[in-house]
């Protein structure tokens, strides 16, 4: 059925970048016979996923949405695809998103923009657009997507659908093309809360591949999100991140849902956050500086793209002319604005005085929750823009991720969840974010919303 829905919906949408019919098939099929024969197997086994394209996947095609990757075969699988296959969840395809996972709106893929299934017209968020707008669009009941600055939270919260980004090393890393290897995380996009606590459960865990994985497995996600309990639950509202730059109806919804869960018998207070006002700026430096040293192991030689100059084939000008005509503008612009951050005579000013302000949201959040069990705000400013709207400034598409940035640089788990309609009948969300390794707090609060 699913199969079904992409082949009538995604020529419009353009969700997917490859489809891998075959195999979801396949899997099924042998989900069935299995479970005829009586074999006791995972509760989303059978579940069709379909996974964000900066995630590698043997024998499937891998692109982060760049044309420097294109038809690359991968010959490993990530180990959140190794946990999916062993679960024996088909896998769809994989899903459109912006270049190298730099962008808010899908139009930085260098296969074209994903398009939002309630208007058309409109972005589906990103940099996982295609993920949400697979599951938005019922062609995928679930996702996997990716978050470093916001790409799983803020594409949920202008589809409609649910995005968790786990706590920073809960998810192995190993197989995720790195963008900013200290604030990317793998997490899960589905159209509930329960479905999320369950693909989370399963892809969470300590990987020995990846040096930043959490030693422990916290489970219990599901569990939590089923109970609808937020008795005595204390939520603070981030003063700094409900006020100016958020669209009136998406502030009143966001104070709907507020009222909704204190007459759950949770307390809303309201908390100060004053670090946060520099997250966006410290961000659009670390952010940079990661991926300008992460992306140089695209040179031409080793993957996709290859361009040799005839005049002059050397190792330099194969490099050049392949990343030249391989990356995308934003790509561009980022390795630009890292190599510079890093520079000497600039370093310190830059990456290290980006590093501070990172300490002082890391503070922030620690001092905030001495005081409450999760945060909340809402996940973005607007409902979804127009297509073409934000393409000429830059910086007015990095203010999309005001709101999701900070869980990035201190490392803490957040979930966006619909919060209701909002200007022109379009979907906002509510974020909740949590302490490290507390992630089932978040299942606490987002189960009680639905
Ligand atoms: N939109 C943000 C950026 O462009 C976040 C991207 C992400 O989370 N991958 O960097």
């Amino acid at each position: 059925a699913h199969l079904d829905r992409i082949g009538a919906v995604d020529g419009d949408l353009n969700a997917f970048l490859h489809v891998s019919e075959d195999e979801a098939l396949s899997t099924a099929r042998d989900v069935d016979q299995r479970r005829a024969a009586g074999e006791q197997l995972h509760a989303l086994a059978g579940v069709p996923i379909a996974v964000k394209d900066v995630v590698v996947t043997k024998g499937m095609p891998t692109t982060a949405g760049s044309k420097i990757l294109e038809g690359w075969v991968p010959p490993y699988d990530a180990t959140l695809v190794e946990k999916l296959r062993a679960a024996r969840l088909p896998i769809l395809g994989k899903t459109n998103m912006d270049e190298f996972a730099m962008g808010s709106s899908t139009e930085n893929s260098a296969f074209g923009p994903t398009r939002n299934p309630w208007d058309r017209d409109r972005i589906p968020g990103g940099s996982g657009g295609g993920s949400a707008a697979a599951v938005g669009a019922y062609e995928a009941p679930l996702a996997i997507g990716t978050d470093t600055g916001g790409s799983i939270r803020q594409p949920a919260s202008v589809t409609g659908t649910v995005g968790v980004k786990p706590t920073y090393g809960s998810v192995s890393r190993y197989g995720l093309i790195a963008m900013a290897s200290s604030l990317d995380q793998a997490g899960p996009c589905t159209r509930t809360v329960e479905d999320s606590a369950l693909l989370h459960e399963l892809i969470a865990g300590h990987d020995a591949r990846d040096s930043t994985s959490l030693p422990e497995h916290v489970p219990g996600f599901a569990e939590a999100a089923r109970r609808q309990d937020v008795k005595g639950l204390r939520v603070g509202v981030i003063e700094q991140l409900e006020g100016e730059g958020f669209a009136p109806e998406v502030r009143a919804r966001f104070e709907e849902s507020l009222a909704q869960l204190e007459s759950a018998g949770a307390e809303i207070v309201r908390v100060s956050c004053p670090n946060f006002e520099y997250a966006l700026g410290a961000y659009y430096l670390i952010m940079p500086s990661e991926a300008s040293s992460n992306l140089a192991k695209f040179d031409g030689m080793r993957y996709g793209m290859r361009v040799v100059p005839e005049d002059h084939p050397t190792a330099e000008s194969v490099m050049k002319a392949s990343r030249g005509a391989g990356f995308g503008d934003e790509v561009k612009r980022r390795i630009l604005l890292g190599t510079y951050a890093l520079s000497a005579g600039y370093y310190d000013a830059y990456y290290g005085s980006a590093q501070k302000v990172r300490t002082l949201v890391q503070r922030d959040f620690s001092a905030a929750f001495e005081k409450v069990d999760v945060l909340a705000s809402p996940t973005a400013p607007t409902v979804a823009f127009r297509l073409g709207e934000k393409t000429d400034d830059p910086l007015a598409m990095y203010m999309n991720d005001i709101a999701t940035i900070p869980a990035n640089l201190a490392g803490v788990p957040g979930l966006s969840l619909p919060s209701g309609l909002a200007e022109d009948g379009l979907p906002a969300g509510i974020q909740f974010l949590a302490p490290a390794r507390a992630d089932e707090r978040l299942y606490r609060a987002g189960g009680a919303l639905e």
